[in-house]
């Protein structure tokens, strides 16, 4: 019959259908570890999956991700953000969508969906002493939001913050400068064309350079000290919806929660910390769990 037939179109879609309910089953069973890193991975996939660039590259993206990377399907927050502070026009949709989101999850996009944040938790990985530096320079990512995103492109008509963003580098700058430098085959030309390079290029590959040494040796630098994007869904974490609730009479000195998290802070300390990126992995710890957004009372259940 033709509707059995393995390799019809129809049949195959159908079949997908039917497996959704049995993946959902297995990725459920994953710990959260697990599944955290493979929407990490999909979440990357998607935002430089080039296709729906068409489509979505007029949306900010809930992540700092650079505008200029050809394959980015994503405008970036931060950049329009100085687009709008430059012309002087109120960003209403942009602070409205960003708004909402810091609302609903505060910082979990940082924890799942960005790119930037899933290549500093690969570089933590390597295996070096870990230094936990003090937690005020998590002040820095409000001197960048109101100071190097707002106020200098105000003065100065010019985006400063992405001029000089290590994400931009790492995403746009890198990859144009190669391949404008493989489309010159000759090695004598290759090294005028490297020589023409300003000296603002060397400066944001330093700059680069330091973010990448740094995050080897601390749990995601650039997130804790110097991102505007964490800085303004940092500013919801008291008030948005998800949020984590420590009980402190089952906590255990046994675990040490501070291990387990990628930013090496302690959640029984302090459970709306503008610093939790919501990655959940504390819930591990006893005593400390998801909050429900919303409480059903029994009567409800
Ligand atoms: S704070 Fe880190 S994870 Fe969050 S948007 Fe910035 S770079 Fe990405
Ligand atoms: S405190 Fe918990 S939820 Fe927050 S970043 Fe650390 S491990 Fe993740």
């Amino acid at each position: 019959m033709r509707s059995t037939d393995p390799l019809n179109p129809t049949y195959l879609l159908i079949d997908k259908i039917a497996a959704i309910p049995y993946h959902y089953t297995m990725f459920s069973k994953l710990t959260t570890r697990t599944k955290r890193l493979y929407v990490q991975i999909a979440a990357t996939i998607f935002t430089f999956s080039y296709f729906l660039a068409p489509v979505l590259k007029y949306l900010p993206c809930p992540t700092l991700t650079c505008y200029a990377c050809p394959l980015s399907v994503f405008a970036c927050p931060i950049g329009t953000l100085q687009h709008f502070v430059i012309i002087g026009i109120f960003p209403f949709f942009l602070l409205g969508i960003l708004f909402l989101i810091g609302a609903l999850v505060g910082r979990w996009a940082c924890g799942y969906l960005c790119p930037f944040g899933l290549f500093q938790d690969i570089l933590a990985k390597i295996r070096r002493k870990k230094f936990d530096p003090p937690s005020w320079l998590g002040w820095g990512r409000y001197v960048s939001l109101f100071g190097v995103a707002i106020i200098i492109p105000a003065l100065t008509h010019e985006p400063w913050f992405s001029k000089l963003c290590p994400v931009g580098t790492l995403e746009a700058g890198i990859p144009i400068v190669l391949t404008a430098l493989i489309k010159v085959k000759v090695l004598g030309r290759f090294a005028t064309e490297l020589s023409m390079l300003g000296w603002l290029f060397w400066l944001k590959i330093f700059l680069l350079a330091l973010t990448i040494a740094a995050a080897v040796y601390i749990k995601r630098p650039f997130c804790r000290y110097i991102c505007p994007l964490g800085g303004i869904f940092g500013m919801f974490s008291r008030v948005s919806l998800l949020q984590i609730k420590v009980d402190q009479y089952e906590t255990s000195e046994k675990v040490d929660c501070k291990k387990l998290c990628p930013v090496d802070m302690d959640i029984t300390k302090d459970p709306v910390s503008a610093d939790c990126i919501r990655c959940l992995q504390c819930t591990k710890c006893p005593g400390v769990k998801l909050e429900k957004p919303i409480k059903l009372s029994k009567k409800e259940i």
